[in-house]
């Protein structure tokens, strides 16, 4: 039997969209089941996407620039998804993405679809349902799909590992400050937007591109086929902000569909380990022989009494009922 949800999906209805990834979000077994049937009926639908990552820390202006970039997205005719991932968000509060009205004016537009960040505790949850997400989106016609995350821990490899281009949203800052920004994120970047280039801030934004741009030298380029940019804009006066677009047409021309697919291959499978992973893990840990030994074995650990590796595998042996 066909889900209800595929056909209203794939003919664009946004209630629809809004209601499959509800379904995807769901923790409970049967949900799951339903979510897993309609992705595999909309996977030949998907993948026609331009897939996007943005990143920066709270403060520098990921939502102006994107309800910016979007807005001048849609008057070109295209359409835009945009996803969140922040791990730390809870519904009904604490989010660092949902804590305020966010790209107000693009939310009201048709071509447009924005959804925060789905509840969840580990990073690897959150991620799963969004790479889902932007499955569903792609299913019911989106063009380009931004998916958004704040930088906290690990949040910006898991958007790097789902997107065809990472960008980097960084503010002006001087020399020293320069060293304060986490290599790790500068290194997956495809893209660095110095953003805030206005006022009083726009020479210093000059020089910071500059050195970022001195700094990317260094780093080898996380895409083959593509040289790392850094470039200025500002998202409150719009200054640079279509020109984006041009960078990433040229990026998408410059790495070549080959290179977006294989890239695309590898994520998948990455993805599908993750998935084992994750599964396994939780398996693990609702046994309830692991669970009734755990808490010693943990307490044994970091007390020295046995080694990590000889409690992994009491864990393990319990788990398999050896
Ligand atoms: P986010 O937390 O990264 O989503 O940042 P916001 O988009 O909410 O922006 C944070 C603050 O910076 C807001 O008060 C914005 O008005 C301001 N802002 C965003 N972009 C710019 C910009 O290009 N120039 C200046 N001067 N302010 C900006």
């Amino acid at each position: 039997m066909t889900d209800p949800l595929l056909e209203p999906l794939l003919a664009g209805d946004r209630r629809a969209l809004a209601q499959s990834i509800t379904l995807i979000e769901s923790t409970r077994a049967d949900h799951r089941q339903r979510a897993d049937a309609l992705l595999a009926a909309v996977l030949p639908h998907t993948g026609k996407s331009v897939r996007l990552g943005i990143t920066g820390v709270p403060g520098v202006g990921k939502s102006t620039l994107i309800e910016r970039f979007g807005l001048s997205l849609i008057g070109q005719g295209r359409s835009l998804a945009v996803l969140a991932i922040d791990p730390s968000s809870k519904r009904g509060g604490g989010s660092i993405l949902g804590d305020k009205t966010r790209m107000e004016e693009l939310s009201r537009q048709k071509a447009a679809f924005i959804r925060p960040s789905p509840a969840g505790t580990t990073l690897g949850g959150v991620a799963r349902r969004t790479r889902e997400a932007m499955l569903l989106s792609e299913a019911s016609g989106f063009d380009t799909v931004i998916v958004e995350t704040v930088g906290v821990g690990q949040s910006e490899t898991a958007v790097a590992d789902m997107v065809d281009m990472f960008i980097v949203l960084l503010l002006p800052a001087g020399g020293d400050d320069l060293q304060g920004i986490k290599r790790g994120v500068i290194e997956l970047a495809d893209l660095i937007v110095v953003n805030k280039a206005d006022g009083d801030l726009e020479a210093t934004a000059k020089r910071s591109a500059a050195d970022y741009q001195h700094a990317l030298r260094m780093l080898r380029s996380p895409t083959p086929g593509w040289i790392p940019e850094v470039v200025t804009c500002s998202a409150q006066t719009g200054k640079g902000v279509t020109e984006l677009w041009t960078i990433v047409d040229r990026f998408y021309k410059a790495v070549g569909e080959m290179g977006i697919a294989h890239r695309r291959a590898e994520q998948a499978r990455a993805w599908m380990w993750n998935e084992v992973g994750e599964t396994l893990l939780g398996e693990l840990r609702r046994h309830p022989e692991v669970k009734r030994l755990v808490g010693g074995l943990e307490n044994d650990v970091e007390n020295g009494r046995i080694t990590p590796a000889a409690a992994a595998r009491r864990m393990l042996q319990a788990f398999y009922g050896r």
